[in-house]
């Protein structure tokens, strides 16, 4: 496994559009398998595609021990609570800032794992911050574009 290298604010690949994975190859999982070493040498609680400069739907996460490492292809938000949060956010691409996010408290996400097979994942609390984070990525949005202001 390889680290591989964050790319940071100010690097066009984070401002665009990741595309939706047509096929799973022995790539996809070799990616996959990087994409995690790099979130947990970072260390971080998630990872993007177009953070280590890969334009394709691809995240993985790991929030704790009880959710374990989640990783997801094509994820999509299904369904959002109506009921939002405000969170400190942080984010490996733009080290040494944080910021105030609110966001729906409870998401469901639809995906698949690195098998194709459908992965439905309900969550809240970090967790569900975590997800919606990680999928603003794939469509070139930062926490700093959704942040409180003042
Ligand atoms: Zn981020």
């Amino acid at each position: 496994m390889t680290i591989l290298p964050i790319r940071k604010l100010g690097d066009p690949v984070l401002r665009t559009k990741a595309k939706e994975v047509k096929e799973l190859s022995n790539k996809t999982k070799e990616l996959l398998d990087n994409m995690s070493e790099t979130m947990y040498a970072a260390p971080g609680v998630g990872l993007a595609a177009p953070q280590v400069g890969i334009l394709q739907k691809i995240i993985v996460i790991d929030v704790d021990d009880k959710h374990g490492l989640i990783e997801l292809i094509n994820p999509e938000i299904i369904e959002s609570s109506e009921i939002t949060t405000i969170m400190e956010e942080g984010c490996l691409s733009i080290p040494e800032k944080t910021g105030k996010v609110s966001r729906p408290v409870r998401v469901k996400v639809k995906g698949i794992d690195r098998n194709g097979k459908e992965i439905v994942i309900e969550a809240d609390g970090l967790l569900a911050r975590v997800l919606q984070h990680e999928i603003d990525h794939l469509e070139g949005v930062l926490f700093i574009d959704v942040m409180e202001k003042g």
